[in-house]
């Protein structure tokens, strides 16, 4: 069993350091069921590669093994197939940086890495497909070799082993962890029992990560071999935890909101914008998700055309601040019944969402990741289906004219992206085609000749 791991990070040989291997030496990891070595092909200032080298021993296995001998224990694919126990070699070899820990450069644990995994013979049940399915929507470019079933009969077509390559910008804790589950989940034989520990290893390797994974529950399926009760467990409690952690996020960052936008009058402007929107779409009642602390619900709660108004986000202390201010508790019995506030994810599909007829996302698609963002796409678009959805986020052109702000900083720490007029028309014209929606592009803000407004909307209307 052979997985490469190479980097062009500068200088390269950091790698070393985030393994906790020194590039110089041989090392050997003895396993319950063998042997593994990492040693280090190249190790540059431009180009390391660390090798993770698993010897399988298949005697010995045989002999420990209870139970009738059978042939399967002697005719296997176990020495050379990158099977779970890979896996476990990984965590054996890589512990601390698995962990996120590093003792001489910590800070790389949480820089992303050019890194390109190599995984020679993967037994990948379900082909290419699934391959891609797993890998792509993490941010890696897949390539992938099939090997034939016979090298001397090639009639006889593909095997179900792959020499795969993997390519993207990652941590080298998050590849590890990706790899660690993805391995088994592609595997068909999983050479160990699963038990409950097998969910609490999911949901730590799963962190950060599969909550938002659009085939989330298939992962869980296979990886937990298809046991019911322990698969519903596992996907609660990821979603839960992820919650949990995006809630503590957001409060760590509300501490430190910027003044770059002179905030008040472009946020007013902001909320005005919206509240149009919504009244020229005759909407009755509106979900404002990741309303943070109630800016648009206050607005919302004193018209009355607005008959139902519900505010959603995943931070609990944005949550508290809005019913603060907008002194829930006083509040007259009839305006009370008709707000509901609470705490979700956009990234989960949810069921009390359905009960409105329009949707909002006031400056919130650009805190969220690539995965988490398409997870929106689907749970908003896809699966609430909301008649009108409106969604306002910053033009990243305007950012020369915010004399406050460094060239090429983006306007909040948080931020995961900015994108410039073209690049939101084009995604919310990718939304809106594919799930059955016409969408209209609108500046909010005074529009700038040459680098348009700070602020965009896209208004989306059902059609199907
Ligand atoms: N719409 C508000 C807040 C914008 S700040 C306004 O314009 O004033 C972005 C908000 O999105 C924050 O309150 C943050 O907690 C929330 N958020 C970030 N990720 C989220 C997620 N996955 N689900 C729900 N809310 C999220």
């Amino acid at each position: 069993m052979l997985l490469t791991i190479t980097t062009t990070h500068r200088p390269a040989t950091d790698l070393g350091y985030l393994l906790h291997k020194n590039p110089a030496r041989l090392h050997r990891i003895e396993l319950a069921f063998g042997e593994a070595y990492v040693a280090y092909p190249e190790a540059t200032e431009e180009r390391c590669t660390a090798a993770l080298v698993v010897d399988v021993d298949t005697v010995g296995l045989v002999r420990r093994a209870s139970g009738e001998p059978s042939l399967f224990q002697y005719v296997n694919d176990r020495p050379y197939a990158a099977s779970s126990f890979l896996s476990v070699a990984m965590v054996n070899a890589f512990r601390t940086a698995m962990a996120g820990r590093s003792k001489d450069r910590p800070e790389l644990v949480a820089t992303p890495f050019p890194l390109e995994l190599r995984i020679v013979g993967l037994p990948c049940r379900g082909g290419e497909a699934i391959l891609r399915q797993l890998f792509e929507p993490l941010g890696y470019e897949v390539d992938a070799e099939q090997l034939p079933l016979d090298e001397r009969f090639p009639e006889w077509g593909g095997s179900r082993f792959f020499n795969v390559t993997l390519r993207a910008n990652v941590t080298v804790r998050d590849a590890l962890s990706h790899l660690y589950v993805c391995i088994p989940v592609l595997d068909a034989e999983k050479h160990y029992w699963v038990g409950d520990d097998e969910v609490d290893k999911l949901l730590r390797h799963g962190a950060g990560w599969l909550a938002a994974h659009p085939h989330r529950n298939a992962i869980a399926r296979r990886y937990l071999k298809h046991k019911k009760a322990l698969v519903r467990d596992a996907v609660q409690r990821l979603v839960q935890q992820d919650m949990e952690e995006e809630d503590e996020q957001q409060e760590a960052k509300a501490a430190e909101e910027e003044t770059i936008e002179k905030k008040v009058s472009l946020n007013e402007r902001r909320m005005t914008r919206v509240l149009e929107a919504l009244r020229e779409h005759g909407a009755t009642s509106v979900i404002d998700l990741g309303c943070g602390e109630g800016r648009l619900l206050r607005s919302l709660m004193q018209e009355r055309a607005f008959t139902k108004v519900g505010g959603m986000d995943v931070s609990t202390r944005a949550l508290e601040i809005a019913r603060e201010k907008l002194r829930v508790d006083t509040m007259p019995e009839r305006q009370r019944a008709k707000l509901a506030l609470f705490q979700g994810s956009l990234v989960y599909r949810d069921k009390r969402l359905r009960e409105y007829d329009a949707a909002t996302a006031v400056e919130v698609i650009e805190h969220l990741d690539p995965l988490r963002l398409s997870a929106f796409e689907r749970v908003v678009f896809g699966e609430t289906q909301p008649r009108l959805m409106i969604v306002t986020t910053p033009n990243v052109e305007y950012n020369v004219r915010f004399e406050s702000l460094p060239a090429g900083r983006l306007r909040h720490r948080d931020h995961r992206f900015e994108w410039t007029r073209a690049e939101f028309r084009a995604w919310a014209a990718r939304v809106a085609t594919t799930y059955g929606y016409a969408c209209e592009w609108l500046p909010i803000g005074d529009e700038d000749a040459d680098v348009g407004p700070p602020t965009q909307m896209a208004v989306f209307t059902r059609t199907v």
